[in-house]
């Protein structure tokens, strides 16, 4: 059941994707919650750290497991505004953790029940509450505005490559 509170924090999850989409980055936020307090928190950072484990999930939980001082995160709540990949739900799963809310779905890549389920795998040796949806509309509205804008940025980009390459065929015509 979504309350209040989901919806909190992960408002707070979509103000740390802006954080990623400030640097470029496929806006993604996650934040790590127990009793109530932040243990962790990230964005996506894959680009900027060459890293492709850099999802917001991955840098949530890495910063938890330090603050923590330990691997296991038990009793913890992982709010994510998209749905975790096949890799950071398998890394919630090895940290315990209890409960996984997230925003937008992901039809392509999304491991928590989408295209696959591995955070309530019967077969595995933890299974994760999963609640989905909570402010869907926002986390996605955010994720196509990106994917929107950087479409065009691309092809603007494609397009004075064009006008470049023209400039270039005219000028051995005018060696001549
Ligand atoms: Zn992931």
């Amino acid at each position: 059941m979504t309350t209040n509170t989901d919806e909190f924090w992960m408002q707070h999850a979509l103000s740390l994707a802006q954080q990623a989409e400030r640097q470029g980055e496929i806006p993604v936020g996650a934040v790590l919650v127990k009793n109530n307090e932040v243990i962790g928190e990230g964005f996506n950072q894959s680009i900027m750290l060459n890293d492709p484990s850099a999802h917001a999930e991955m840098q949530a939980i890495r910063a938890a497991g330090r603050k923590v001082n330990n691997y296991r995160l038990v009793d913890s709540t992982l709010y994510v505004t998209l749905e975790p990949c096949a890799m950071c739900a398998g890394a919630l799963v090895h940290a315990r953790v209890a409960r996984v809310v997230y925003g937008a779905a992901d039809a392509k890549t999304g491991a928590a029940g989408s295209v696959m389920d591995i955070c309530r795998h019967p077969a595995l040796n933890h299974q994760i509450d999963v609640e989905s949806g909570v402010l869907a509309k926002q986390c996605s509205t955010a994720l196509s505005a990106f994917f929107r804008r950087r479409r065009k940025e691309q092809k603007q980009l494609r397009q004075s490559t064009t006008t470049l390459d023209s400039t270039e065929s005219v000028m051995p015509s005018m060696d001549k």
